[in-house]
């Protein structure tokens, strides 16, 4: 017989692994889950066979026993759970984006395990809008005269687009035909929207004459883009939205900006750079402007369209709106951020994302400091883990050039064994995801939350007694 087919052979069977499990390391775990990691992890192992890759298979009913127990607690554990982010990229797209206050748990909490206004008018007493819960707040804050909220920003564009462009001319400038990441790009989000794209200028430079000589009778909609993920630099040269605004009202047509990730709050005086703020872009006469609601804002994912209310409201008729529409809880969540925006200071204080991109670097080392203490001196002689000066960054495709100061825990462990570590790090059961610089493993404190602290501490006061034996 082939070593193969004696391979196979050897493979246990389903029923008898089932009869020899000790019930107690199996409690509470439905017998179907326990019969399909069963067989999941036995139908792997024959698949590696026939294909060559194992030779060998587990000599003993422990190991195998032991084998088939980790694979069901594996199946049987939330696929979706908590990380600490040791990135120090504070709106990371991968982890989450933005983190929410306790205010806004709280209504999410609320939305989950109550009966709600949601789409109930409590004045009338007859059916209401869910978009009215944010509305009039979104114009408070934006100095817009209407508002929707949708899924997402993308949803957003999509939506402003297939309402007001379908099978007519959208004029972009094509220093602004955007990747944002993953598949939203946007002469592919035009297309899907049924918007016809006119690309005019050069990458580098688009003049205000481009888009007034592309101007037909079949011109919908002038579009701009907020390059937030990219920077042009050099021999350069974009068209304002003031301007794009007087060029629209002379010729009639609406102006929109996908702003992207869409600040309330100029960040300049925490030495971040200028972005445009949504009031800014609203106040030079913006039709539309869409942002996203879990960037620079800090909140749930939402897309937010603001602007002027016959566009406004053209949009909330378009059936497509009720395909994209936003969840309540996202919508519970987003009122609690949004209020926090009336007092600047309550933004900067309750608002997780602001106080991370606002977070001086004497206090993000002063973290450092305190995990240091509790973890105690050299292993051996040897430092064994390193407080350094580090850069974060600000994600989420906004201000990609710029650095925030901060400070790291960085591993002085042999470069050899960094993806070790990192692989290690990531399977724990709360993964510590951290950032590899100069072949050494760091941890950013800036996005280390206060929860996090103690199980950094130990995660790290193992791997140090480890070393020591
Ligand atoms: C991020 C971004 C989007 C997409 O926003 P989501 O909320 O992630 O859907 C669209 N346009 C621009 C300019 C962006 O920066």
């Amino acid at each position: 017989m082939s070593d193969i087919n004696l391979l196979l052979r050897k493979l246990p069977k389903i029923d008898r692994v089932m009869d020899d499990l000790p019930p107690d390391l199996i409690i509470d775990i439905p017998v179907s889950l326990v019969k399909r990691s069963i067989q999941e992890l036995i139908a792997s192992k024959r698949k590696a066979i026939l294909a060559g890759e194992l030779k060998s298979l587990p000599g003993n009913s422990a190991d195998w026993q032991q084998l088939f127990i980790d694979a069901i607690h594996c199946k049987n554990s939330l696929n979706y759970k908590r990380v600490i982010n040791g990135t120090g990229v504070v709106i990371h797209t991968n982890l989450g984006r933005s983190l929410l206050g306790r205010d806004s748990i709280d209504a999410i909490q609320r939305a989950g395990s109550c009966y709600t206004n949601l789409e109930f008018d409590l004045v009338s007493g007859k059916r209401g809008s869910r978009y009215s819960l944010v509305e009039d707040i979104i114009c408070d804050l934006t100095g817009a005269e209407s508002a929707i909220v949708v899924n997402n920003n993308a949803a957003a564009v999509l939506l402003a687009l297939n309402t007001l462009s379908l099978n007519a001319e959208s004029i972009v400038s094509r220093g602004q035909l955007v990747e944002i990441g993953g598949s939203f790009r946007i002469p592919d989000v035009m297309a899907s929207s049924g918007a016809l794209m006119v690309e005019v200028g050069a990458t580098n430079r688009t003049h205000l004459f481009d888009y007034k000589n592309a101007i037909t009778e079949k011109t919908a909609l002038l579009l701009k883009v907020h390059t937030s993920n990219f920077r042009v630099i050099g021999f350069t040269s974009e068209v304002s939205v003031a301007e794009l605004v007087s060029l629209g009202r002379e010729e009639s047509i609406p102006v929109m900006e996908d702003l992207g990730s869409g600040s309330l709050i100029d960040l300049s005086p925490w030495g971040l750079p200028k972005e445009p703020t949504v009031q800014e872009i609203v106040k030079d006469g913006a039709d539309i402007v869409t942002f996203s609601g879990d960037k620079l804002l800090g909140g749930p994912q939402a897309g937010i369209i603001v602007g002027r209310k016959q566009y406004i409201d053209k949009i909330k008729r378009n059936p497509m709106n009720r395909a994209l529409r936003i969840d309540k809880f996202t919508l519970a969540a987003l009122e609690t951020v949004l209020r926090n925006y009336y007092d600047q200071d309550k933004a900067l204080a309750n608002v997780p994302t602001l106080s991370m991109l606002t977070a001086d670097a004497i206090a993000i080392k002063k973290k450092g400091q305190s995990i240091l203490r509790r973890l105690g001196g050299a292993v051996n002689n040897k430092t064994f883990i390193q407080l350094q000066a580090t850069v974060s960054r600000v994600g989420g495709g906004a201000m990609p050039e710029h650095g925030l100061d901060s400070w790291a825990l960085v591993l002085q462990e042999d470069a050899g064994k960094t993806s070790f570590l990192e692989n290690r790090f990531r399977a724990l059961d709360i993964p510590l995801i951290g950032r590899i610089e100069d072949e050494k493993m760091q941890f950013d404190l800036r996005t280390i939350q206060e929860d996090d602290m103690s199980i950094i501490v130990d995660i790290l006061k193992t791997l140090k007694s480890e070393l020591a034996a």
